[in-house]
């Protein structure tokens, strides 16, 4: 019996799925955002988590965000030196942004792909894209607008 091993050339770390965040990384897999919402105070919740992060509550659902996604850069570091397994020179400078969404009151956190560091400040708008990594996986990522 032979076993099939997919090959991937994406080499750096893999968001991990977790009985908390799979919806979120299922859904960025279809190139879509879904979000933690808590139906007790309304609230969206980002990072995912067994229950809601403003009152505590477990009564959080899953609430379909769609594919058009914009926010605006909230913060940013830009990183000259790869500091995570996987990453080369090749992938420097890059730009780590947290983005507040603009129909959302949460942050998410992802690079800014194709752009120069000198063109990223804080406030410029962004749209959600995905980076797809291998046959299976997606990232959330950003791209200036
Ligand atoms: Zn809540």
């Amino acid at each position: 019996m032979t076993e099939q091993i997919k090959e991937t050339t994406y080499t750096k770390p893999i968001p991990f799925k977790t009985i908390d965040n799979a919806p979120y990384w299922d859904a960025a897999d279809a190139h879509h955002l879904v979000l933690q919402k808590c139906t007790d105070c309304g609230q969206y919740a980002h990072p995912p988590g067994p229950a809601c992060s403003h009152c505590g509550s477990q009564n959080v659902i899953w609430e379909d965000q769609g594919t058009e996604i914009f926010g605006e850069i909230y913060s940013y570091v830009i990183s000259y030196r790869p500091f995570l397994p996987g990453y080369t020179m090749e992938d420097c400078p890059l730009v780590i942004a947290v983005v507040k969404l603009k129909e959302q009151d949460i942050t998410i956190i992802g690079n800014v792909l194709n752009c120069e560091p000198t063109d990223i400040a804080i406030g410029k708008p962004v749209q959600m894209i995905w980076e797809t990594i291998n046959e299976e996986r997606a990232i959330p990522q950003w791209q200036l607008v």
